[in-house]
């Protein structure tokens, strides 16, 4: 199967209302151009060093996902371009970025990563943290930085009934940071869940958006 023929086959199954990011990361440009002729423009990568050579390479419409964790210290170098921060797990984080986009006249749609996995590694916040920077007396004055939702990634492991309970929680934390914080905010919408093995389960459970890699470019070496 070609990359064309899997965005194509996936972009069928995936409903309409929830985006799908390409997840590029370790992928080389002539691959990311095949699934930018087949039409799609959402790319994610993990690295600010990968995603800032890649972006000098490739056309400019392209709008640049970032989805791995984020030092404060690699902001600068994706700032004028970056579209989205799926990965915001800190206020520090948060701040540099909105400091780094005013600099650049932009704002930059950031999501909180929240943690729901199982495992240790896994960075993200939990809701009390989130909470913590929502109620932030430098939070309501940032003005280059949309909250746009929430992001999360599951427990890497076989147990259907995990992720999907992890996915669950997910929701939920979206539903009540929704009705305690963002009542007024109609862009408060997306809920960044589900990858290559679990995007279905991930959309049943109410994802927004889908960070898809393998599924499109096979496995990663
Ligand atoms: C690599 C990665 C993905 C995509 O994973 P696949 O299994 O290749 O679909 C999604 N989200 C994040 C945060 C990733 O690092």
């Amino acid at each position: 199967m070609s990359i064309r023929d899997n965005l194509t086959r996936l972009l069928k199954e995936i409903p309409q209302g929830v985006k799908l990011v390409v997840v590029s990361k370790t992928k080389s440009v002539a691959e990311i151009m095949e699934a930018y002729d087949a039409g799609q423009r959402m790319f994610g990568e993990n690295k600010a060093q990968e995603v800032m050579s890649k972006k000098m390479l490739l056309p400019g419409d392209i709008e640049w996902h970032f989805i791995g964790h984020l030092q404060t210290n690699k902001v600068r170098q994706i700032s004028s371009f970056i579209h989205w921060v799926h990965s915001i797990d800190s206020l520090k984080l948060l701040v540099e970025v909105n400091r780094q986009a005013m600099k650049n006249k932009r704002i930059i749609h950031c999501l909180l990563q929240m943690y729901i996995a199982t495992e240790e590694t896994k960075f993200g916040l939990d809701l009390n943290e989130t909470k913590d920077i929502l109620e932030s007396p430098g939070f309501r004055g940032m003005e280059n930085i949309r909250i746009d939702g929430l992001m999360g990634m599951a427990t890497f492991t076989c147990d259907k009934a995990v992720i999907r309970k992890e996915f669950r929680i997910l929701r939920n934390y979206f539903n009540r940071l929704k009705s305690d914080y963002f009542q007024e905010t109609p862009s408060f919408s997306e809920i960044s869940m589900g990858m290559s093995s679990d995007y279905q389960m991930a959309i049943e459970e109410g994802s927004t958006m889908v960070r898809i890699g393998t599924a499109i470019f096979g496995s990663r070496s």
